[in-house]
């Protein structure tokens, strides 16, 4: 069978965060026993081997990655080897970065879950509102194109509505991430996501929805192919799989990745990949979204489509169409208060 290489290195470069999200289990507690950052050295070796394989896409990540003393060390490395680079962050770190960072992201997502700032510092466990509305200013005099990464839950499903308009008037994408994790985002609420699918700063792939309407992976018929499209790689220099999250095996990164698809434990992970008991219902969207494009179906149609009307908006649409400098606490907070003058016009007439 041709072996194709993975589309994306998932790197892990701290398991550290500021922030305490209400839907993650991710931070780590800094012990002492465990390894607070990537190792650089490590990173711009497995970085090298990324390439050799024709790996195109890192995407540094944790826990918050801006933590990581080294990250514009990371980034540039990677871009001069020509690696396609993505962040996410929470913000709180980005202003004080966001100068050296410049030109380093090629996709940069703020994670912004709420225009409600009390509900956003809510769900964040932490007040990193201001950082966020201070991160798009900056980052749009800087000439970067953030996108903002809205993690919807029950809790936050009626803040589509106005963060897509505040997308829409600051010229960025809102992508649409549904959360993953237990309370998986109710079926009821799918069909407000696909009502939102054409909004033009909405990026939703439909893939995901269709994945969830049919109750997320099958075991008998896996759509997941995270050991195939995904290498993860942990701060302490392993190779996770079958995937992070549900992490069951740790291989050391041997010096030349080919080794790694050679190896006996890789073979089989790749032959379980979604057929494990775990993977019964699993929709975790950061692996869904290559696996999509390593089968042809209707979920590698919707998902390219879903790529290329991103491209379009981003790189054609908003190029040419500037935005007016209004920040973006100012607009966020319009955009509220319109919205809420609305509803409660609508009680009053009920
Ligand atoms: S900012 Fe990211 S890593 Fe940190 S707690 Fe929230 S979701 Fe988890
Ligand atoms: S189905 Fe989910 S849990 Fe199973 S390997 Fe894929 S991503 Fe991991």
């Amino acid at each position: 069978m041709k072996l194709f290489p993975p589309v994306l290195l998932h790197y892990y470069i701290t398991r550290l965060c500021n922030c305490r999200c209400t839907f993650c289990d991710i931070p780590g507690e800094g012990k002492d026993d465990e390894i607070r950052f990537a190792d650089p050295q490590q990173v711009i070796h497995n970085l090298a081997q990324a390439k050799k394989l024709h790996i195109p896409f890192v995407d540094f990540t944790g826990g918050e990655p801006l933590l990581h003393p080294q990250l514009a060390e990371l980034l540039r490395y990677a871009k001069k080897l020509g690696l396609r680079t993505s962040v996410t962050t929470n913000c709180l770190l980005y202003p004080q970065q966001a100068y050296t960072l410049k030109g380093l992201v090629d996709f940069l997502h703020f994670s912004l879950d709420a225009l409600d700032e009390s509900l956003h510092n809510h769900i964040r466990g932490n007040n990193v509102y201001s950082a966020v509305m201070h991160s798009i200013d900056l980052a749009r005099e800087l000439g970067e194109a953030p996108d903002l990464l809205y993690t919807v839950t029950n809790e936050n499903i009626a803040e589509l509505e106005p963060l897509a308009e505040f997308a829409r008037q600051m010229r960025l994408i809102l992508i649409v991430n549904p959360v993953f994790i237990k309370p998986a985002l109710a079926n009821r609420n799918l069909p407000l996501l696909e009502q939102f699918n054409r909004h033009p700063n909405v990026y939703l792939n439909r893939a995901f929805l269709r994945l969830r309407s049919r109750g997320g992976n099958s075991v008998s018929h896996p759509r997941c192919r995270a050991v195939s499209s995904t290498l993860v790689i942990s701060p302490d220099n392993h190779i996770l799989l079958p995937c992070y999250h549900f992490c069951r095996d740790k291989l050391p990164v041997p010096a030349g990745f080919a080794e790694i698809f050679t190896s006996k434990t890789w073979r089989e992970y790749r032959s379980m990949q979604g057929r494990f008991n775990f993977c019964a219902g699993c929709t975790i969207n950061c692996y869904f979204d290559p696996s999509f494009l390593y089968a042809s179906d209707c979920y590698l149609l919707e998902s390219l489509a879903a790529k290329a009307r991103y491209a379009l908006t981003k790189y054609i649409h908003h190029k040419f169409h500037y935005p007016d400098k209004s920040g973006a606490r100012l607009r966020a907070a319009e955009i509220a208060g319109i919205i809420n003058r609305r509803k409660n016009r609508l009680i009053h007439a009920d």
